[in-house]
């Protein structure tokens, strides 16, 4: 029977060496990639198709949802909870493993070059927490890191694989050369929790609306954004671009307002606000619109079908400022 290994593919370069290094042994490579609103597939899906792997994408929204409120084993800088989100990920591969009959997982992870996920503790607590450890390979690294069942049992060849360490990349270049891989994507980057304005507007999601659904984190990818008081919030967009997608994403109770005589910009308030509230966000409106700062102008204020004009001068910048989230 031919040996079957489940490989964790972010799109990076490691993930791409790791299933080139599996591969080169003759063992099938199913690729694995998981996405949900703060990381897509794309990387994976373009690396997938350019070393022809076959690529199942996971949607992990929900039960990574659960895991960020309240990580077992904190948050990165920002709100990455990278030990966690690896464990998750590395438990759904592991129930990929066991209904597809795969003998192991692999990940392209490097001992060493993410100080808070990739130090030998790190990549030990996560396998074990995952429920999988005994089968979870690290091929770039593997030489350095105890025995694995696979390669105990002579599916892996221990000696092809490496001892990669640390945050240089001058082997993984090389290796990419000798294999042909041009084109990849630059390290890090690609997981809105790392993203310090991101984080930001995620913890004052977290703390202002406990009962949040996905649409109110999509918002948070958008605009300028307020906190006006504990029940509302201001996003404002900053182009056409993010105009539409507020509009696209205004639903129910939300505002959506507009100036009426001038170009200007979308501002939503999403679930409404009061009539201070909503003023305030008009005059948010006006600001970064095209109205004249010093004389009053018309807003419109919409709500599903209704819609009421509303008189108001532009916010000061300095006090709008001191808002922004
Ligand atoms: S950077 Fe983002 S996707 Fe990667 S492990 Fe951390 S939380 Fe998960």
């Amino acid at each position: 029977m031919k040996v079957k290994g489940i490989g964790l593919l972010s799109g990076g370069l490691d993930s791409i060496l790791a299933v080139k290094l599996i591969m080169l042994q003759g063992i099938d490579v199913l690729g694995v990639t998981f996405q949900n609103p703060f990381f897509g597939a794309q990387k994976a899906r373009i690396a997938a198709k350019k070393i022809e792997l076959p690529l199942l994408t996971v949607d992990i929204t929900e039960e990574h949802l659960k895991m960020l409120k309240a990580p077992k084993y904190g948050y990165g800088k920002n709100m990455n909870p990278c030990i966690d989100c690896h464990t998750l990920m590395l438990n759904n591969a592991g129930r990929i493993m066991d209904y597809s009959g795969a003998d192991f997982i692999f990940t392209g992870e490097v001992l060493g070059q993410r100080s808070m996920s990739q130090t030998k503790q790190s990549l030990h607590v996560v396998a074990k927490n995952s429920g999988y450890q005994e089968y979870i390979l690290r091929p770039l690294s593997a030489q350095l890191l105890p025995e694995t069942k696979p390669e105990i049992e002579g599916k892996v060849d221990r000696q092809k694989l490496l001892a990669i360490f640390g945050k240089g990349r001058k082997q993984q270049i090389e290796m990419a050369r000798r294999y042909g891989i041009i084109d990849y994507p630059a390290p890090a980057g690609g997981c809105l929790l790392t993203d310090p304005m991101f984080s930001k507007r995620l913890r004052d999601l977290f703390t202002y609306n406990k009962d949040f659904r996905i649409r109110d984190i999509e918002l948070l990818k958008y605009g300028r954004q307020f906190r006006i008081n504990e029940f509302s919030k201001v996003i404002v967009g900053r182009n056409s671009f993010e105009n539409e997608a507020l509009q696209k994403l205004s639903e129910g109770e939300d505002v959506v307002i507009h100036m009426t005589q001038y170009p200007g910009p979308t501002a939503l308030v999403p679930y409404g606000g009061d009539d201070t509230t909503l003023l305030y966000a008009a005059s948010l409106c006006a600001l970064y619109s095209d109205a004249p700062k010093d004389e009053e102008v018309v807003a419109l204020c919409r709500t599903g079908n209704t819609s009421k004009p509303i008189m108001i001068k532009a916010a000061q910048r300095e006090d709008s400022e001191s808002l922004m989230i």
